[in-house]
């Protein structure tokens, strides 16, 4: 069997293969980027790869080789009220002296590489707003929850394979981290027990033994701590507090204390370090293994370098956005409105980067290397599958071009620089 997209359109014999990882969510599924003549044929999992097992879903097979989106193909600089073409030498000049002046914003992606997000932290460390387009949502309940307790608490992904129970709780595995959802249902088979805490109905509830819609993902648990703690007045207190079905409290908390092996996914409707810690502490009183899904390739990575905190332009002179390859949402274009000089760094053309001063272009995803840290604390690399056209920057290029412009000193020593934050996984 073969996908529509890439039939008729290479050989084996006239494709060349590129083993690499998908920076489109924090599970980091290996993958091979089949290439013909510089553009992707096909995109097949990695049998090899020790994340996913040859698994991919559709925004790592798919969504890339049905790209929509105009490349920009050279910097740009707003003159007269209209971006006009210009020089590398240029823009990088208008964006320092804009930078050098007031207090600058900084915001990128979580779909740079590690080497990327380190020297952007570098370059913005004397800013008092300099954070990743996440802002935390995905990744800061677990990373604070890890730096107050001292240590990571995390599980890995196999884990999921090897439970006897699943309790979801706050995430819906269909919608992203599919491959992580795809494991959840190979398991099922097997006998495993599912139980789905999420308030959106997830898709997962046909398939699960108990599903919870609490009034939100925090309030479950205490309620599910109740439910365990073999207290008939504290539970029946429980499920009033955080909305749910009595009988249904009572099913999970029967299904979890009969578990000899739970693995509890946390996602991002956990919102409070102090669940977080509440889960911790119910996990090794269950011998469960606990596992935060976060958000795109270098959720972890970002969280880890302090790039989590939420985005806020408090009289700021200029905005500069890592853009990458990333899409940038409509929230974050009305927010960027109002800057006085906003300067993108990018791959496509958006209405971000149309509405900028300064237009810096990037290579795309499979244009350029470097490492990612996915969810589990794997750090894995991202090999080169295409040859980037003329013109375009690596963003690391990119960021320590602008580096010697300001005169900034920059180092690549980001594998320290990851640790020096606790994290909730433990990487390696
Ligand atoms: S689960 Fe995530 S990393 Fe894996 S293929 Fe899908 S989007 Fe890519």
């Amino acid at each position: 069997l073969i996908d529509r997209v890439s039939a008729y359109r290479g050989r084996d014999t006239q494709v060349e293969h590129h083993k690499t990882i998908c920076t489109a969510c924090s599970v980091g599924c290996g993958m091979d980027v089949l290439t013909r003549d510089n553009q992707i044929m096909r995109i097949e999992g990695d049998w090899e790869a020790a994340v996913n097992d040859g698994v991919i879903c559709k925004f790592g097979r798919f969504l890339p080789l049905d790209e929509k989106r105009t490349r920009i193909n050279t910097p740009m600089v707003r003159e007269n009220g209209a971006l006009k073409p210009a020089t590398w030498e240029k823009a990088i000049q208008t964006l320092a002296e804009k930078l050098g002046k007031g207090s600058a914003a900084a915001i990128a992606s979580t779909r740079l590489s590690v080497e990327a997000l380190h020297l952007f932290k570098q370059l913005f460390a004397d800013s008092d707003m300099a954070t990743s387009l996440e802002e935390g949502l995905e990744t800061s309940a677990a990373a604070v929850a890890a730096e107050e307790l001292g240590q990571p608490f995390e599980g890995k992904l196999e884990d999921i394979l090897h439970a006897d129970l699943l309790l979801i709780l706050g995430a819906d595995l269909v919608e992203a981290h599919q491959v992580a959802g795809f494991f959840v249902k190979r398991s099922l088979p097997t006998g495993v027990k599912l139980v789905v805490v999420e308030q959106g109905g997830s898709a997962l509830k046909d398939l699960a033994d108990v599903m919870l819609t609490p009034a939100s993902a925090d309030a479950a648990v205490p309620a599910l701590a109740a439910a365990l703690s073999g207290s008939e007045v504290a539970l029946v207190a429980a499920a009033a507090g955080a909305k749910l079905n009595l009988e249904d409290l009572r099913k999970a908390g029967s299904l979890i204390k009969a578990a000899r092996r739970a693995v509890i996914l946390l996602g991002k409707e956990v919102t409070t370090p102090a669940a977080v810690k509440a889960l911790v502490e119910l996990a090794k009183a269950g011998k469960a293994v606990i596992l935060s899904l976060k958000g795109s390739g270098n959720s972890l990575a970002a969280s880890q370098l302090h790039l989590d905190r939420p985005f806020k332009l408090n009289g700021h002179q200029s905005v500069f956005v890592a853009l990458g390859d990333d899409e940038p949402t409509q929230r974050l274009i009305q927010r960027l409105e109002k800057a006085p000089f906003l300067a993108v760094q990018a791959a496509y053309a958006s209405q971000l980067t149309a509405k900028a001063d300064v237009v810096l272009p990037v290579t795309m995803w499979a244009e350029e290397s470097g490492h990612f840290l996915n969810l589990e604390g794997r750090l894995q690399e991202a090999v080169v599958s295409l040859t980037p056209a003329e013109g375009l920057h690596s963003n690391v290029d990119a960021f320590k071009a602008l580096a010697r412009q300001l005169g900034r000193k920059v180092n690549d020593q980001w594998e320290t620089a990851l640790k020096e934050r606790v994290a909730p996984a433990v990487m390696a």
